[in-house]
């Protein structure tokens, strides 16, 4: 299989999968419990939560959770008092879900809630922002990376400017997709993270809340992290993340650089073929490709790839069951942009030879799809 699916999620490294069995046979007891086997599980978690911190330049406190989607329905219900009417909550039109339908669910409890515009990449119109951001803005919630584009978002440069503006306005950005792949630290009161996208498992997910902000939001239950999020925690997950986030921390740039060189590799392929629009901006994000193939559905695409075992993706993994125009609408894309969308995506291991068999493959495949239509158009 070529998998070019990796930021719907990716594979669990190697050495963590050739070291599970012997955590699960030797540490899977509770780490709140006192004996000395289940101190040395409890020491593990803290172990992680030093790195993951360490990770973000030991400016945030970290808690595990058991997503990102998870992550973000905390920050932002936590971060808002529980009556939200008349309140100015301000997020962009192409969240991922996990953020757009708490908005969805605050425009309903009656907060002012504003939808950013943002430019066709995803890139949050900052003109538009500083305009919608009031004195008495309760909340902002812009994504770090896009999950279909891979724009990004300076969300460092937003962050000043809200905390200039509005001082009492907390600050959150969905970190999915950006963590641990820009190589930028980001500035905000509350970024969230997911291990699947890291080649950790599924199933856990962190929040990091800026060192020295008062954070309210809670699961209530036994108390575990620090009293955040109760719930036994997921140590196999958190197992997985100590491998993930020291594998990225200690290659991030050679990562970032590798994954650079097959974006590079692909476009230089695939500009022998006509009618494609390339759907990311130049210096976004090393790991999202999205490209529309005028005149190709984007399905008959990815199942014709498919049959060649290569796998790629129309749109979010969340959203590809759904047809859900919503992004493609926010970026301004006509119907013949949305609907030929291929999104090509990448982790530390793909490789040249698979990219470029990806994109002869694609071209190959769009240019007797041209050919078939022009025919029956006869
Ligand atoms: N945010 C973004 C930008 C994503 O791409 C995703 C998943 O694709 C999520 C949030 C949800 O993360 P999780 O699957 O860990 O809940």
């Amino acid at each position: 299989m070529i998998y070019l699916d990796n930021a719907a999620t990716t594979k669990p490294l190697q050495f963590f999968i050739d070291d599970c069995s012997n955590f699960l046979e030797n540490r899977w007891l509770n780490p709140s419990a006192i004996y000395k086997s289940a101190v040395e599980v409890k020491n593990m978690v803290e172990e992680t939560r030093e790195l993951a911190q360490k990770s973000l330049g030991n400016k945030y406190n970290c808690y595990f959770t058991s997503c990102g989607t998870e992550s973000a329905n905390l920050a932002i219900f936590g971060s808002l008092p529980e009556n939200v009417r008349g309140r100015r909550v301000i997020t962009s039109s192409v969240e991922h879900p996990c953020v757009y339908n708490c908005f969805k669910e605050l425009e309903r409890r009656g907060a002012d809630v504003v939808y950013l515009r943002t430019n066709e990449f995803g890139i949050v119109d900052f003109e538009d922002f500083k305009n919608k951001l009031t004195s008495n803005t309760a909340l902002i919630s812009i994504m770090h990376v896009n999950n279909i584009t891979g724009g990004i978002n300076d969300i460092n440069m937003m962050y000043e400017y809200a905390r200039n503006k509005c001082p009492g306005a907390v600050f959150h950005s969905d970190g999915v997709q950006g963590y641990l792949k820009t190589g930028i630290i980001p500035k905000c009161h509350i970024y969230t993270a997911s291990g699947h996208k890291i080649n950790a498992l599924k199933g856990i997910g962190m929040i990091f809340v800026k060192k020295g902000f008062k954070f309210n939001g809670k699961l209530y239950g036994g108390g575990q992290e620090k009293g955040l999020r109760s719930g036994t925690e997921n140590t196999l997950g958190i197992y997985s993340l100590n491998h993930a986030i020291n594998f990225w921390m200690n290659n991030i740039n050679d990562n970032i650089q590798h994954m650079a060189r097959l974006q590079k590799a692909f476009l230089k392929e695939i500009s022998q073929l006509e009618g494609v629009v390339l759907n990311s901006p130049m210096g976004g994000a090393p790991h999202i490709l999205n490209l529309s193939f005028i005149g190709v559905g984007g399905e008959i695409l990815l199942h014709s790839l498919e049959a060649d075992g290569i796998c790629v993706s129309t749109g979010s993994a969340c959203s590809s069951r759904k047809k859900d125009p919503r992004i493609s609408n926010a970026l301004g894309f006509d119907k013949a942009r949305a609907e030929s969308q291929l999104r090509i995506s990448f982790t530390h291991d793909t490789n040249e030879e698979e990219v470029i068999f990806a994109a002869k493959r694609i071209a190959a495949i769009c240019r007797e799809h041209r050919i078939l239509m022009r025919r029956k158009r006869k």
